[in-house]
């Protein structure tokens, strides 16, 4: 079985990983011991999966875009974190080794921080024989809506531009643990060192927000944006191609 739960940051994504791998290591009355691996993929100093709960353990550490059946040694459980991050070839993998029985679940984002999907997390949808919302509902920075869209903030302007990947800090962690910088749930981050974090002094930080708010504060630019596309020009410059709604 291949199951993917997905939410914002701040949904207990790594926590419920965690949890999830615990209760599938303990042994079983009716079965042989339970072998279940845990694994992330993001790039950390330590293997290990972290949760802001102050939650931890060891984990197999995923590159994405290599993953292989044999890394798992015939676990009869794998759980993954940050699943959003593993490519579209690796959830294929993966749906091949839970068809062969290995019960895979699978934790992640859903989008990024443009409000688009992961490309691993379009394909756990697509895949995946059960979906599941996290239940943890983290509320709109802004209006204490449910939050929709991870968005980021670069030295407090929240921004749609930049790497898919940048590490960056969610807003409301304790700054005095370093733990928080670049773990669980600020895992639309995850490169040290990559895009703006190299810079070392622009502050990148995360907020989970409704779209209505997210919208607000990128809309007026996006708009220009797309006004100064090339794709907009040649569109507009094709009176029948279609697509005339800003007319
Ligand atoms: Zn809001």
């Amino acid at each position: 079985m291949l199951t993917f739960y997905f939410g914002v940051m701040g949904s207990g994504k790594s926590a419920f990983a965690l949890m999830t791998w615990h209760e599938k290591h303990r042994p079983t009355a009716s079965h042989h011991p339970n072998r279940a691996v845990l694994a992330t993929t993001m790039d950390r100093s330590v293997d290990k999966v972290t949760s802001r709960t102050g939650m931890a353990a060891q984990a197999l550490r995923i590159t994405p875009g290599e993953v292989t059946p044999e890394m798992f040694g015939g676990a009869d459980t794998v759980v993954i974190d940050e699943a959003q991050f593993l490519t579209p070839d690796d959830v294929d993998g993966l749906a091949t080794l839970a068809a062969a029985g290995t019960d895979v679940v699978c934790f992640g984002l859903r989008t990024d921080f443009t409000s688009r999907m992961f490309a691993g997390s379009r394909r756990l949808l697509e895949l995946a024989d059960h979906v599941g919302h996290l239940p943890i509902e983290p509320r709109c920075a802004r209006c204490e809506r449910p939050a929709l869209i991870n968005a980021r903030r670069v030295n407090g302007v929240v921004t749609t531009e930049g790497d898919t990947v940048v590490i960056g800090d969610v807003t409301g962690g304790s700054p005095s643990d370093p733990d928080q910088l670049g773990f669980d749930d600020t895992s639309a981050g995850g490169q040290p060192g990559t895009g703006l974090g190299a810079a070392g002094r622009v502050s990148v930080e995360y907020d989970p927000m409704c779209f209505g708010c997210w919208s607000n504060e990128v809309g007026a630019r996006r708009f220009i944006d797309l006004r100064q596309s090339p794709e907009s020009r040649h569109e507009s410059g094709e009176p029948g191609s279609g697509q005339h709604g800003h007319r």
